[in-house]
């Protein structure tokens, strides 16, 4: 070890950085970071420079950096990108006596500056001495991704509560206590109801560590996206990690679910479009059963879990069976969707809303305001609309809408087979029919693909043809 890490008090203290453009940046980023004193040196800063002088976050000097600069500081950054004036600034602050860094320059920097995830008072440093920095950026992201984001706050209070979790006995109960509310009790608290709710929460997790350490069952609700498994949520794939057992529909991918603990039993709980094959009353006693046993139960939904999804039915079920349960939002497919025709979904001048309906419901086909839109300039994501697109198609002609409204029809959407049909209302039947879909489809109507992407699309259309 060439570089020893040690954690500097820098309340109060002076650090000085002379540079103004992106090196400098880059550094001040951080440095920001602190309770330092900043003091920057550069003749002609960059605008964010400007910026933080403007609203007192450092003092900033517009000038080069002469002799007596540096004084008192502990830390002294070289980051003018240039060899000769970083050796000359590096040369003052050292006579001045601070640990001097210059950017990009090891060999002749006393300190070296780690990549840092900030929790704060958490604070993780990565540093590989230079040989690969790349490897250092994947560990931080790596870590960004699995340290909840409330871990600082929930550090802090949870040091204040230290002493109170000294009645558990040492080792695996006081383990459990801190898992429990870190990993689990603590970030869901702070969600629903922030810092106030912490302390409530670390006290009754106190009395229920004190009295039964097993655990209790819960129920996460989570949306699994519409198949990309990067478009999961973190929060989606940290539910994942933690599950004892998956319950997840038909529109769930197998990559997704490959993201489950490996030790997570995995239920196919699939429904066929029209008529479930497993009765929602099953499938909401299968919940429930394995959240009674002390399982952690994640039902995970296709798209969003509150978009067609059935989901106040599972949580009525849940609650009433006394288990606690929560929601973690997903991508539902009208986003993927819309994006993978480069459209929004609402657009100045064209619709200032949108709706999400349904092809069908439980009694078959669905019925809906058609009147309403089919009037001019109507966008409507529809949701499971294959079956049924010959009489959305009448109903809507019916009302007086437009034949050539367009209409697309996506296809799998974000997922490797993804298809987009660019039709129009008129030929809408025809079109899905010479298509032949198999996978989920989306239904957009009153949006075609964006101009730039068209010329995709008819050929899309062309090879269906
Ligand atoms: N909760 C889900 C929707 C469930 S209803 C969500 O928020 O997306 C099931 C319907 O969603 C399918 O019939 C289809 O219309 C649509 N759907 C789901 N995933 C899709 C995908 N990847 N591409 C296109 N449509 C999809």
């Amino acid at each position: 070890m060439k570089h020893f890490p040690i954690f500097l008090a820098v309340e109060g203290r002076r650090i000085v950085l002379s540079g103004g453009g992106d090196a400098a940046l880059a550094k001040l980023r951080l440095l920001l970071k602190t309770e330092a004193h900043l003091t920057v040196f550069a003749p002609t800063p960059a605008p964010e420079i400007e910026d933080w002088a403007a609203a007192g976050r450092l003092r900033l000097v517009r000038r080069a950096m002469e002799p007596g600069d540096t004084l008192c500081a502990k830390l002294f950054y070289a980051a003018d990108e240039d060899r000769v004036e970083d050796a000359r600034t590096a040369a003052i602050a050292s006579a001045d006596g601070a640990l001097v860094n210059i950017v990009d320059n090891l060999g002749d920097s006393q300190f070296i500056t780690p990549a840092i995830v900030d929790r704060d008072p958490v604070t993780v440093a990565i540093g590989t001495e230079g040989a690969a920095p790349v490897l250092a950026r994947a560990i931080k992201a790596d870590l960004e991704e699995r340290l909840p984001a409330s871990l600082g706050t929930l550090a802090r209070l949870g040091k204040a509560f230290r002493r109170a979790v000294e009645i558990l006995p040492m080792g695996r109960r006081r383990r459990d206590f801190w898992a429990d509310y870190y990993f689990t009790s603590g970030p869901r608290a702070l969600e629903q109801g922030g810092e106030d709710e912490i302390k409530i929460t670390l006290q009754a997790l106190l009395d229920k560590h004190e009295i039964k350490p097993e655990r209790e069952g819960h129920v996460a609700f989570v949306g699994a996206g519409p198949g990309d498994p990067e478009l999961l949520t973190l929060k989606a794939r940290k539910a994942l990690d933690a599950a004892d057992v998956v319950i997840h529909d038909r529109l769930v991918t197998p990559e997704i679910l490959e993201l489950a603990r490996r030790e997570a039993v995995l239920i196919d709980a699939g429904k066929e479009g029209f008529g479930p094959s497993m009765s929602q009353d099953d499938i909401n006693a299968l919940i429930v059963t394995h959240a009674k046993t002390g399982a952690q139960v994640v039902r995970l939904k296709g798209g969003d879990p509150t978009i067609f999804g059935r989901l106040d039915e599972e949580i009525d079920a849940v609650s009433e069976a006394g288990i606690g349960w929560h929601v973690v939002p997903g991508i539902t497919a009208a986003s993927a969707s819309v994006a993978a025709i480069g459209q929004s979904l609402t657009k100045r001048g064209r619709n200032a809303s949108a709706r999400l309906l349904t092809g069908h419901d439980m009694k078959g086909f669905a019925d809906q305001d058609w009147r309403a839109l089919a009037r001019v300039g109507e966008v409507a994501a529809i949701y499971m609309g294959k079956k049924s697109a010959r009489f959305i198609q009448g109903r809507l002609i019916m009302q007086g809408a437009d034949r050539t409204t367009p209409i697309t029809v996506i296809e799998n959407a974000s997922r490797p087979d993804q298809r987009i049909l660019a039709t129009t209302l008129d030929a809408l039947p025809s079109a899905l029919t010479k298509a032949d879909f198999t996978g989920p489809a989306l239904m957009f109507y009153g949006l075609s693909p964006r101009e730039t992407q068209a010329s995709l699309a008819q050929i899309q259309q062309q090879e269906l043809a």
